[in-house]
C-alpha cells in the first residue's frame, strides 16, 4: 500500500504513517522494526530515552531496506537540553542508531522550568546546517513555547509531535501548528490501547467498514491531516495498523469521531513536566 508523503515547511517530505517504538525493549526492538519494515512502513519514531536506539538500528540493517529509503526520527531527552549537551547527545544517538544522519530530531519536551529550550533549538539549527540532521522539530510544545523559539531564531519546526487521539483532540494546539505550517504528529494515536478502543461509536464505524477499531482511529488521524505513529510489538497488529489506505470515512463519520473529544489527556501536561 501507498503511504502519502507530507510536505514539510523546509521543502522536505515525510511519510504520513510511521512506526512508534516507545516501551519496546532494546532486545526486542530489532524484531519489531524489521516486522514494520516488512509490512511496508518506511518511517520509525524512537527517542534516546526509550533506550532502544541500538535495537532500532539493528532492525534497519536486518531488514535489508536501504537507509535512505527510511525516515528515521529520534528525540533529545530533557536532561540533555542546552547547546553543548545537545550536540553531544545527538552524536551519541547517531552512534547507537548506527547511522550518520537523522531525518528528524525532536526536542522531546519543552521543560519550561529549566528554560533551556531556546538554546537547545539553536543547537538543532546548527546540526541541520552541518548536514547530519535533515529536519528540525519539537514535541509536546504548547503555542507559547513555539512562539518563543520561532521569535528568537526565525526557524519554524517542521513537526510538533503531541499527544492526540479521538478522546483528546488537541484542537487548539493543532490549529496553532497549522497556522504556522507545522505538521501535527499524533503520539499515542490509539490512546495506548486503552478503553477508547472499546468506544461504541468507533466499534459501529469499524463494523460498517469491515475494519478494526484501531484502523478506524488511524484512518481518522490520516484524514485529519496528522502524521501518525502507532506502536505494537505484535507482527499481526503492526501489519493491521498499516492497512488504512483502502477505505475512507465520510465527512459525517469524521464528525462523529471529532465529537468524542473529552479532553482525556493520558500523559503529563507539557507545562509541568521537568
Ligand atoms: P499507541 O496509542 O500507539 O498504542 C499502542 C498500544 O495500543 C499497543 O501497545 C497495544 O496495546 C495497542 N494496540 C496497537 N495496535 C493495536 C491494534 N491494531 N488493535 C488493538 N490494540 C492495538 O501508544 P504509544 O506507544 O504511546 O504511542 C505511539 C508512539 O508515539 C510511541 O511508540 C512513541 O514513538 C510516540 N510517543 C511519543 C511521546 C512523546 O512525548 N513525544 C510520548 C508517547 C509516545
Amino acid at each position: 500500500q501507498h503511504v502519502p508523503m507530507m510536505d514539510l515547511n523546509d521543502g522536505r517530505r515525510a511519510p504520513q504513517l510511521g512506526f512508534g517504538v516507545w516501551q519496546i525493549d532494546d532486545a526486542l526492538a530489532a524484531d519489531a522494526v524489521a516486522s514494520a519494515l516488512k509490512a511496508g512502513y518506511r518511517s520509525i519514531d524512537t527517542a534516546a530515552i526509550y533506550g532502544n536506539e541500538s535495537g532500532v538500528g539493528e532492525g534497519i540493517v536486518r531488514s535489508g531496506v536501504a537507509r535512505e529509503d527510511i525516515y528515521l526520527t529520534t528525540k533529545l531527552w530533557n536532561a540533555d537540553q542546552g547547546y553543548d549537551k545537545t550536540l553531544k547527545a545527538f552524536d551519541a544517538s547517531l552512534k547507537r542508531l548506527g547511522t550518520d544522519y537523522a531525518d528528524l530530531y525532536l526536542i522531546h519536551w519543552p521543560v519550561p522550568s529549566k528554560d533551556l529550550y531556546v538554546e537547545t533549538w539553536k543547537a538543532f539549527i546548527r546540526l541541520r546546517e552541518e548536514g547530519r540532521l535533515r529536519s528540525v522539530g519539537v514535541s509536546n510544545f504548547q503555542p507559547t513555547h513555539l512562539e518563543r523559539i520561532i521569535g528568537e531564531t526565525g526557524v519554524v519546526p517542521v513537526v510538533n509531535q503531541i499527544e492526540l487521539h479521538p478522546d483528546f483532540g488537541q484542537r487548539e494546539v493543532a490549529a496553532f501548528n497549522a497556522d504556522h505550517h507545522i505538521v501535527t504528529e499524533s503520539w499515542s494515536p490509539l490512546g495506548q490501547g486503552g478503553d477508547m478502543l472499546k468506544n461504541p461509536v468507533l466499534a459501529g464505524l469499524a463494523k460498517q467498514h469491515g475494519k478494526s477499531v484501531a484502523q478506524v482511529v488511524l484512518r481518522w488521524h490520516i484524514q485529519r491531516g496528522y502524521m501518525v505513529i502507532p506502536k505494537s510489538q505484535n507482527p499481526e497488529r503492526i501489519a493491521e495498523n498499516f492497512q488504512v489506505f483502502d477505505f475512507e470515512l465520510s465527512a459525517e463519520q469524521m464528525r462523529s469521531i471529532d465529537g468524542l473529544d473529552a479532553g482525556n489527556r493520558i500523559g503529563p501536561h507539557p507545562d509541568h513536566l521537568d
